[in-house]
């Protein structure tokens, strides 16, 4: 992209902050055991009357790097942190997982921020999950310190898109953190590929090891589930369950899964939830 487009962008997505224009949806992840919801994960959406739908893996590395990612993780906690007030309220008490840039972590005080936010709304920090992503210019291990006081205060740390890219087994044992999202690529491979599916048991064994939950990430088939099932994943995350939705289909969306459950992983393959395997997006696609 050239700097003028860079720039462009960036304005927009200043523009957007100010006026109230993105939005959270929210992807379910149940568990692999019993199919019931255990956390979900915000995911920011920005739809620009110029630009049309800007994609979050775009626009939120050109936010670190032009100054606006802080705005955008306090935007987005207090985004989730009234969601979850909200659907208290509506009797659904689930745990709501953030992605949040490491560069966030840099601040100091920021996980006393955290912990205030949480405290001036009611909201226990332990419905709070932090994922983050390990990246070249952002080494997790140089935020220990600023990962170990989250931990102290009952907020959760999830380590995403694992096993691709930076991220190492040594950051596993090295870290406080509680959750380890196996990265959809080795999801994807899971049913055709050997080293895949060694990867994710020896990982899950670790992560359990350890006492961290695995959570296996991008499941989008029937085979998927059940093979990461197998493999000791505990918690799983994909099209297949639910794309992220908008907070107000999560309750219904909860109803409809707890009857698809059990036909997910019988035996037999039947046809209840099937029609979402052959098109993904589905019905509850937003
Ligand atoms: P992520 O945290 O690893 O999120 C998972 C991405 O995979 C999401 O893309 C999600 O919509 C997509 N996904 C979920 N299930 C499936 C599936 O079954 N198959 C496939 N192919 N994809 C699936 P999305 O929403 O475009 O987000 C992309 C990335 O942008 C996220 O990756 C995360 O790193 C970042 N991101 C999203 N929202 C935020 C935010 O509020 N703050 C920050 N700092 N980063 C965010
Ligand atoms: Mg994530
Ligand atoms: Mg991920």
């Amino acid at each position: 992209m050239s700097p003028q487009a860079e720039l462009l962008l960036m304005h927009g997505l200043q523009q957007a902050l100010e006026d109230q224009k993105l939005r959270m949806v929210y992807q379910p992840k149940v568990s692999l055991r019993d199919g019931s919801l255990t956390q979900v994960e915000a995911l920011v959406r920005w739809s620009d009357p110029e630009l049309g739908a800007v994609n979050p893996a775009e626009f939120v590395p050109l936010a670190e790097e032009h100054g606006l990612i802080d705005e955008l993780t306090l935007w987005g906690l207090r985004t989730i942190l009234r969601q979850w007030l909200d659907w208290r309220d509506e009797g659904l008490d689930t745990c709501i997982a953030f992605n949040i840039s490491a560069l966030s972590l840099q601040h100091l005080d920021f996980p006393d921020h955290v912990e205030r936010m949480c405290r001036g709304l009611d909201v226990p920090t332990d419905r709070l999950v932090l994922e983050l992503t390990e990246s070249a210019t952002q080494p997790l291990v140089k935020l220990m310190d600023a990962l170990t006081r989250f931990r102290i205060k009952g907020i959760g740390l999830a380590i995403d898109d694992f096993g691709t890219g930076y991220s190492s087994l040594m950051q596993l044992r090295q870290l406080p953190f509680t959750e380890v999202k196996i990265d959809q690529a080795f999801v994807a491979d899971v049913p055709r590929s050997r080293d895949s599916r060694l990867i994710i048991q020896a990982v899950t064994e670790l992560a359990h090891g350890l006492g961290l939950t695995a959570t296996a990430e991008g499941i989008e088939t029937i085979d998927q589930l059940r093979a990461v099932r197998e493999l000791g994943c505990d918690f799983g995350q994909g099209y297949l369950m639910s794309a992220p939705i908008e907070p107000t289909a999560l309750k219904p969306w909860v109803q409809k899964f707890r009857r698809a459950w059990p036909a997910m992983i019988a035996e037999e393959k039947l046809a209840l939830w099937g029609d979402v395997e052959a098109d993904p997006l589905g019905e509850w696609q937003i």
